[in-house]
């Protein structure tokens, strides 16, 4: 019995979707890519926005033409499931984190759907820890006790939870040892991780020193939590320098409305704070453009704080009113073609930011430490994609005859920004060095 299993969404998500895998590779599904006609197609979704939402609709309607059956997990389908199960008659919404009943559930549908099915054998090998990725993303927390007037994704997944320390430093040994050269650590709210007197801190601590190099890469940070305490532990080597911070908007007023705990001037102290600990990190934002009642002038003041602190890439969301939030019943709703205009004009300053960042560490120079990823396409001949440990997607010029396997560690020196047509994304060249 063949699966597959497509993801959409966050980082968590897919550290969930690679999890599943596993579960179903142990119970004796073999897990094949979407275009192979699988019997059974996982669908797992997304809450963030309307239209995150109606692309799981399209892709769900999709595969219920092609296979046996379609199970649909995430935030999506936990908030939405009736209105999900109405797009086919062999479509079920399902929550995996009831593991030990969600099969039988599974199975007895498919005995309905597919003649002759038989469940199949359990496989006797646990299967190794599988990541889809060359970094392995390891799920620290989940859920959120904070209530921004916007999200629906708190909603989805209830209350903050964290993950045993020791399991979490468990399954990072086993990805060290499966020879994964960096962990992406994901969560909802990072933040709020605590087990027992444990906080983040104390979490990156334990990693740090219970395993020999793994590296570090946290997916996103509040900004009024970033403390000194954080920010020392961040200056640890292992721990990359590439921070996402989720800042949302630099106007105050906007900030209160939203129900976000900080000001647009402790966004500035904490991207000072990062780059006192770490040497030139790579800054990235999350921003909303047009939550209701953003004026132009507020809107400028998003602007501004971006320039003033010089992020590196911004992710610009256009404001997505969900079900559910309060902010789907404040008034003062900006015009769709003005929330256009605004995330294009960050759009457009977060590659100039990107340029930027790209001809300091040029001009800086040195040598950086990448990992190699596997790349969709051709590629020059001796060259490898890969990521940099400063979030830089690279193409990297290899001596002849050497090759290296997705997910080694490279040593890198940097030596122009890519030409076409391998400058998507802000792509750099570099050539690999002896490590
Ligand atoms: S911090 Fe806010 S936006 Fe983030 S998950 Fe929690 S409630 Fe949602």
């Amino acid at each position: 019995m063949t699966v597959s299993i497509h993801t959409l969404g966050c980082k968590l998500n897919q550290t969930e979707s690679e999890t599943l895998a596993v579960v179903f590779r142990e119970r004796g599904y073999e897990i094949i890519p979407e275009n192979q006609k699988p019997n059974i197609v996982v669908v797992n979704t997304c809450t963030v926005t309307s239209m995150a939402e109606q692309k799981a609709r399209g892709i769900i309607r999709n595969a219920a033409k092609n296979a046996a059956c379609v199970l649909v997990c995430g935030c999506y389908a936990r908030l939405d499931s009736e209105k999900i199960e109405r797009l086919g008659d062999n479509v079920f919404a399902v929550d995996f984190k009831n593991r030990s009943t969600v099969f039988a559930e599974i199975e007895k549908r498919l005995q309905r759907l597919v003649p002759n099915f038989q469940p199949p054998t359990p496989n006797p090998q646990p299967p190794t820890p599988l990541s889809l990725h060359s970094r392995a993303f390891l799920k620290i927390q989940d859920g959120c006790d904070k209530s921004c007037a916007y999200c629906r994704v708190r909603l989805a997944r209830g209350s903050s939870v964290s993950v045993n320390a020791r399991e979490a430093l468990g399954r990072l040994r086993l990805f060290e040892k499966a020879g994964y050269a960096e962990a992406v650590l994901t969560g909802v709210n990072l933040n709020l991780y605590q087990d027992g007197e444990r906080d983040l801190a104390g979490l990156l601590k334990l990693f740090i020193k219970e395993t020999e190099g793994i590296r570090l890469r946290l997916s996103s940070l509040e900004p009024e939590a970033v403390t000194s305490a954080l920010a020392d532990v961040l200056a640890h080597r292992r721990i990359r320098p590439h921070f996402h911070l989720s800042v949302q908007s630099g106007s105050d007023s906007v900030l209160r409305r939203m129900r976000r705990p900080y000001t647009a001037e402790l966004v500035e102290e904490k991207a000072m704070l990062l780059r006192r600990v770490k040497d030139d990190p790579f800054l990235a934002c999350d921003v909303i453009a047009g939550f209701p009642g953003e004026t132009e002038a507020d809107f400028e003041r998003t602007y501004e704080l971006c320039v003033s602190v010089g992020f590196a890439w911004i992710h610009a969301f256009p404001f997505s009113p969900r079900p559910g939030t309060e902010a789907f019943d404040l008034s003062g709703r900006v015009n769709d073609r003005e929330i256009i205009r605004r995330v294009s004009r960050l759009t457009e300053l977060a590659r100039t930011g990107r340029r930027v960042y790209v001809n300091r560490c040029l001009e800086r120079g040195g040598v950086i430490e990448a990992v190699v990823e596997s790349h969709r396409g051709s590629l020059p001949e001796n060259c490898v994609a890969a990521v940099s440990e400063n979030y830089l997607k690279l193409l990297v010029h290899l001596p002849r005859g050497e090759t290296y396997a997705r997910g080694s560690l490279l040593s890198v020196r940097l030596t122009a920004p890519s030409i076409a047509p391998f400058d998507a994304e802000g792509q750099v060249t570099g050539s690999s060095e002896q490590r």
